[in-house]
């Protein structure tokens, strides 16, 4: 039992993340779901160590239902019927991660080629992997520049290309077009080549949209990352990768001590969380995920509009959720917990967001903007 003091200092924890939690807008983590069924799990030492396609001694586990989850997602990333392979990963990070090891044993001499608006982690995994890679410019969209692409295969054409393409990209949810590189390595007569595209938040619902985006394996992608608790949501950060089993067998090792495959970056594995994303799943079935997509897609062209009658430069990629607009004031950008990078900030219309939300970030931004304007008025 804890003692008065310790309880009140949790207490008091949870009362602050309660606060942070109602009115953060800047990050993106859906807030909307709810686990209670599952809260008697966690009396267990849960652990999914291994392979979860394959057997293993330890049985406090969940793999069962971590192969539905990932099987999920094969469908949902089209992945060819009898050649696909994935497992639940501790986020966006891990699975990318994976899809670039997996490149690397089938091109141990490839180049990566990635976009200046890749996430933060990719270059860190490069390094892991000691991996040689080239930085390609970006569109003012946050698009991967094809020209720019173009260019700098041709120059290497010796080199296997691996391409790590963004399907969403942090700050403007900018989405690569997988369809369109391949057709340009197709053109260079580039054969030997490997996609991973990382969906770390659009991969939960890239897949209902219309147009389409180009991003998975019919697209030509060899493996495909995805964030749980982004889209989704979970309390737990977590995340699905799917590749191509073939390329998955290269690097399996059968492990006696834990009697199962070691074909996973982790030893020990969360099972909670391949639980949370199997009840998501059920729960809303995809009829519910493209509610959500849907709601959110309204409400964040929504915010933009208001954004626009009031004169602020702000703005949206097709079909996204990021909404982007130049910097707030540092009070302002607290108070939403906006992230902000270079130029821009932005703010994402997830699911669990409301209009009466979306209005009042909208009269605060140009509030902010009035008040800056008097500001000039008077010192101008
Ligand atoms: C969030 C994000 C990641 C990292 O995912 P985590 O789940 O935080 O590890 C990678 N790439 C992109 C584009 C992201 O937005």
């Amino acid at each position: 039992m804890l003692g008065p003091e310790d309880r009140a200092r949790l207490d008091a924890l949870f009362e602050r993340m309660r606060v942070s939690n109602d009115i953060s807008m800047g990050y993106p983590a859906a807030k909307d779901f709810d686990y209670r069924d599952l809260y008697r799990f966690l009396q267990f030492p849960v652990n999914n160590i291994g392979d979860p396609f394959a057997d293993a001694t330890y049985r406090v586990e969940t793999r069962e239902f971590e192969r539905e989850v990932v099987a999920f997602f094969a469908e949902l990333f089209r992945a060819p019927r009898d050649d696909w392979w994935g497992y639940v990963t501790n986020g966006g990070t891990e699975g990318n991660l994976y899809g670039l090891y997996l490149a690397r044993e089938m091109l141990p001499n490839g180049m990566v080629y990635y976009s200046e608006q890749t996430h933060y982690s990719v270059a860190k995994n490069l390094h892991f992997l000691g991996m040689r890679h080239i930085t390609i410019r970006s569109l003012p969209s946050g698009e991967i520049d094809y020209e720019d692409l173009r260019e700098t295969l041709k120059i290497h054409r010796d080199v296997p290309p691996i391409i790590f393409a963004n399907i969403g990209t942090t700050m403007t949810e900018a989405r690569d077009d997988v369809r369109r590189i391949i057709h340009m390595m197709d053109e260079l007569a580039i054969r030997q080549r490997y996609v991973h595209s990382d969906a770390a938040l659009s991969g939960g619902y890239a897949g209902f949209l219309h147009p389409r985006p180009s991003y998975d394996f019919e697209d030509g992608a060899d493996s495909v990352a995805v964030s749980g608790h982004k889209f989704l949501g979970a309390p737990i950060p977590c995340g699905v990768v799917v590749a191509r089993k073939r390329n998955v067998s290269r690097i399996a090792r059968a492990i006696d001590y834990i009697g199962s495959l070691d074909t996973t970056i982790s030893g020990s594995r969360n099972g909670i969380t391949p639980l949370m994303l199997w009840y998501r799943i059920q729960e809303l079935g995809v009829a519910g995920i493209r509610k959500r997509i849907e709601h959110s897609l309204e409400l964040a062209g929504h915010l933009v509009d208001r954004l626009q009658r009031a004169s602020i430069d702000a703005w949206r990629n097709p079909n996204a959720i990021t909404v982007v607009f130049p910097p707030p004031s540092p009070a302002l950008r607290a108070k939403w917990q906006l992230a902000t990078a270079g130029s821009i900030s932005h703010a994402i219309v997830l699911p669990n967001v409301t209009r009466e939300q979306v209005d009042a970030l909208a009269d605060d931004l140009i509030a902010d903007v009035q008040s800056k304007e008097a500001t000039w008025k008077i010192f101008g």
